[in-house]
């Protein structure tokens, strides 16, 4: 198995490596159009235990809308079905950062994994409590989901993206306009910044993501980290939401729940088998990690990794 997975990582990396400087480094967040468009990672955690990388896997990159997996997770956890009277659970079909569906649907965002929605899904997780103490909660939670102390927040990011949040203000004040939020925007904001800004390598993200593997298991004490139904559940939603108006395109290519952020990265589980972590600046139009999403669909097709078969 360790030879013919290590495999199928390399040949995926090799595959997907000539295409690297194509896309679009987001630039809307000054301190990502900083990053080397050239860096390339994969990473696969297998639930057996066993890991394979390729490339740029060791260096932390900026999760991005990563996060919004997390803080759903956390979110669920926390406030189980009653999270849904703010935030739906339908594809939006729209950009990440689109403000239009707001409007005609009463300020209720589609699902946890658009900004709108994420944001709504922090408010909920705050939950009455302190900006710092909530996102303790979420650092806390990557580390240990990623059994790694090391995660950080990249405050430079988390500082470039607040002085450039016009839209997501905008998001967040007219849900609050709509009475969908609980906390001040700017506390809600605060924490989504930051919980953006967290720094991760490939390797520590596909094993932070191995939970959403194994039915909610950790993959070390076989502890129920998040119940088994709210983890079929997260990967429902992340198959069906998890790239914007580009999630058809890849549950059609790699046909694997997954989530996509702005830095580059791409989070994809294979419920039964292992997480997939690719890291590559480029972006396509929706947002989405272009080399990433290659190295995606050629691995998840070598390897017979798809939740259709
Ligand atoms: N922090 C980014 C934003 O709010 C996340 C967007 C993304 O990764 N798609 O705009």
């Amino acid at each position: 198995m360790s030879n013919e997975m290590q495999g199928y990582v390399q040949n995926a990396f090799e595959y997907a490596r000539s295409s690297c400087g194509e896309g679009r480094v987001a630039s809307y967040i000054p301190a990502l159009a900083q990053v080397d468009p050239k860096k390339f990672g994969i990473a696969v955690a297998l639930s057996n235990g066993e890991y394979h990388c390729a490339g740029d896997a060791e260096e932390p990159f900026s999760i991005q809308s990563i996060s919004k997996v997390f803080t759903l997770t956390l979110a669920l956890e926390r406030l189980g079905n009653t999270l849904w009277e703010s935030v739906g659970r339908e594809p939006s079909g729209s950009s990440f950062n689109s403000i239009i569906q707001l409007e005609t649907e009463g300020g209720k965002p589609r699902n946890p994994l658009i900004n709108a929605g994420a944001i709504a899904t922090t408010d909920r997780l705050i939950d009455n409590r302190s900006v710092d103490t909530t996102i303790s909660e979420i650092l806390d939670f990557m580390r240990e989901s990623a059994a790694d102390d090391s995660v950080f927040i990249d405050g430079i990011v988390a500082t470039s993206e607040a002085g450039m949040g016009a839209r997501n203000r905008s998001l967040a004040h007219f849900m609050s306009a709509f009475d969908n939020l609980r906390h001040p925007v700017e506390t809600i904001l605060a924490v989504y910044f930051q919980q953006c800004a967290v720094a991760m390598s490939c390797s520590q993200l596909a094993r932070a993501g191995l939970f959403l593997a194994l039915s909610g298991k950790d993959p070390s004490s076989s502890n129920q980290l998040i119940s088994s139904e709210h983890c079929r559940r997260i990967n429902a939603i992340m198959l069906a939401c998890g790239h914007y108006d580009n999630s058809g395109e890849f549950a059609f290519r790699v046909g694997l729940p997954g989530k996509s952020g702005v830095g580059g990265g791409i989070l994809a589980i294979a419920p039964g088998q292992g997480a997939i972590a690719v890291w590559s600046p480029g972006l396509n139009q929706a947002g989405t990690s272009l080399v990433g999403s290659l190295a995606l669909e050629h691995f998840a097709a070598a390897a017979g990794w798809s939740v259709f078969e």
